[in-house]
């Protein structure tokens, strides 16, 4: 293959602290499968397709571009669920205590693997409930409006769970949502934000703020935020950060605690691919997380193990991230996400930056390559700016071209106004997916 261009990607200034800095030399991309065959036989985690199911389309698997929905199913998955049915079948309650994997502590396995992948420590993670339940509860702590500091400042066209729960959370304390929550939208005529312009928002209203809560990246354009610049922006402003990176797990590596983010909370059934309405992860800073007097609602398995089963009055929360959890852990709700994160413990979340921003790449280069449909890229061309999802905005037509996709075995989604959201995540789809993908654009729209 032919090499003729070395440049630097995600060198970035503002970036460096939040992504490991992955020096790629770009290639020089064809439109020919050939080229598409050779850059998946180099792929040192071509492999890792065959972990998981691919539904089928005339006997031949779909493209499955929509890992940023659901992803797809781990082949292990139904092994992993067994051995958790073996428990309880030949323990029963002893499964709590005995068993492959005991139940008690069931929440822990998934920190190391997670903490990995969001740069934290194990003890900042824990998994519970799902996202919109967390970032509840998470607001609960971080929110607390106080005098004048009662403001939330959030992105304009947030996902609209988000946008619920911060509307909520506001008039929960009595507040107005109109005076309380400040959006950031684009410029006129532009899609994506402008990192100034979070910045000057936070600064101009730095004497009312309580909280910055922002997706880490946008679900509608794919745009990825500077999370580093604006945490940083968020505390200098005297308020705390919280972050929505449903997202961004699992599809681009984060450094939480070295960029000093408060809390964050995600789901597990987009890049992560632990199956639908999976449990939800939260990192909350070990400078809070070791805080046993941190206002949080507490319950049971937030208490420490040595005196939950004591039954004595008086909360006394673990000091981590899991002093948070309420609820026993929901053994079947984790072991799917348990399963799939061992097959991120071997591709490694930068190996699968490195060939996503080669993927994506490749989808990006081949779509300009075509002439019959019309459509707009809105998400940031700048590889530090998006991960592995492109967004095409169509002027017009958009849910019609999104259906004859689906109807050709492409699977991708769409999402109102006018946008279909295409992305390949890197532990599944291959150099060969998005070539046959541009074949059926180019040959059957
Ligand atoms: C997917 C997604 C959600 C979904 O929340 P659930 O509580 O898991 O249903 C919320 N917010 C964002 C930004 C998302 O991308």
């Amino acid at each position: 293959m032919e090499i003729v261009q070395c440049k630097t990607v995600a060198a970035h200034v503002p970036f460096d602290n939040i992504f490991t800095v992955i020096n790629i030399s770009a290639m020089n991309y064809a439109a020919s499968e050939a080229f598409a065959r050779q850059m998946d036989s180099e792929d040192p985690l071509k492999t890792m397709r065959d972990r998981f199911h691919f539904p089928q389309h005339n006997d031949l698997p779909v493209i499955y571009f929509c890992g940023n929905s659901l992803g797809l199913q781990p082949k292990a998955a139904a092994a992993a669920i067994a051995i958790e049915l073996d428990s309880w079948r030949n323990l029963a309650v002893g499964g709590y205590f005995g068993g492959t994997n005991p139940w008690l502590y069931y929440q822990q396995y998934c920190s190391g693997a997670l903490a990995k992948i969001v740069g934290a420590k194990p003890e900042e993670i824990t998994v519970m409930n799902a996202l919109t339940v967390n970032l509840h509860l998470m607001m609960l702590s971080f929110y607390r409006p106080n005098g004048k500091r009662l403001k939330i400042i959030m992105e304009a066209g947030a996902f609209p769970s988000d946008q619920y729960a911060i509307e909520t959370q506001v008039r929960h304390y009595g507040l107005e949502p109109d005076l309380a929550i400040v959006e950031i939208a684009p410029r006129n005529g532009e899609k994506i934000l402008r990192t100034e312009d979070i910045l000057d928002c936070i600064a101009t209203h730095a004497d009312e703020l309580a909280l910055v809560m922002m997706g880490g990246m946008n679900y509608y354009t794919g745009q990825l935020f500077d999370m580093a610049a604006i945490t940083k922006a968020g505390h200098e402003a005297g308020a705390m950060v919280g972050w929505d990176l449903a997202h961004v797990v699992g599809n681009v590596p984060l450094q939480l605690h070295n960029i000093e983010a408060d809390f964050a909370v995600w789901c597990s059934y987009k890049y992560l691919n632990a199956g639908p309405g999976a449990v939800g992860g939260v990192f909350v800073h070990e400078r809070h997380a070791a805080n046993i007097n941190f206002p949080r609602l507490g319950g049971w398995w937030g208490n420490d193990e040595k005196t939950r089963f004591k039954m004595e009055k008086g909360f006394v929360p673990k000091p981590e991230a899991s002093g948070w959890c309420q609820s026993t852990s929901q053994v079947f709700n984790t072991v799917c996400l348990k399963a799939s994160l061992e097959i991120f413990e071997e591709a490694g979340i930068d190996n699968l930056r490195k060939k996503s921003i080669l993927l994506t790449g490749y989808l990006e280069y081949l779509l300009k390559a075509l002439d019959n449909i019309s459509y707009e890229i809105i998400t940031p061309q700048h590889p530090a700016e998006r991960g592995t999802q492109l967004s095409l905005f169509f002027h017009r037509d958009g849910r019609l071209i999104h259906d004859k996709m689906i109807d050709s075995g492409i699977i991708v989604d769409y999402r109102e106004p006018g946008v279909i959201r295409v992305a390949p995540a890197p532990l599944y789809c291959s150099f060969s997916d998005v070539f046959r993908f541009y074949t059926i654009l180019r040959d059957q729209f």
